[in-house]
């Protein structure tokens, strides 16, 4: 699932509202990488599930619960630019974006 933009958001009646896109490029940039050519994120606790066989897709919201987890290994040194998505305009986040804890361990 891309990341949210701004053209959603100006397609939901909202301007210059906070997206998980600026949100990451803005990171990225301090690190100088080409933001043009970012992947789109992979989204851990989204829920928007295919519903039928030709490829339509529901936002429902998440089914994560407080204190849920997903743990990555490296392998190798990278960087990784996370956003906890501010969508409030749908059932995504339930309405009410909430914060998202990082642990790195070494
Ligand atoms: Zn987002």
């Amino acid at each position: 699932m891309p990341a949210c933009d701004n053209n959603l958001y100006e397609l939901m009646g909202a301007k210059n509202h906070p997206s998980c896109r600026d949100n990451l490029n803005s990171t990225l940039k301090d690190f100088d990488v080409d933001v043009d050519g970012n992947p789109d994120p992979v989204n851990l606790f989204q829920n928007t599930p295919i519903v039928d066989l030709d490829g339509r897709w529901e936002v429902r919201e998440s089914v994560a619960k407080p204190g849920d987890y997903v743990q990555f290994k490296a392998l190798e040194e990278l960087l990784v630019v996370v956003a906890a998505c501010s969508m409030d305009l749908s059932d995504l986040n339930g309405g009410t974006p909430t914060d998202l804890m990082l642990e790195v361990f070494e």
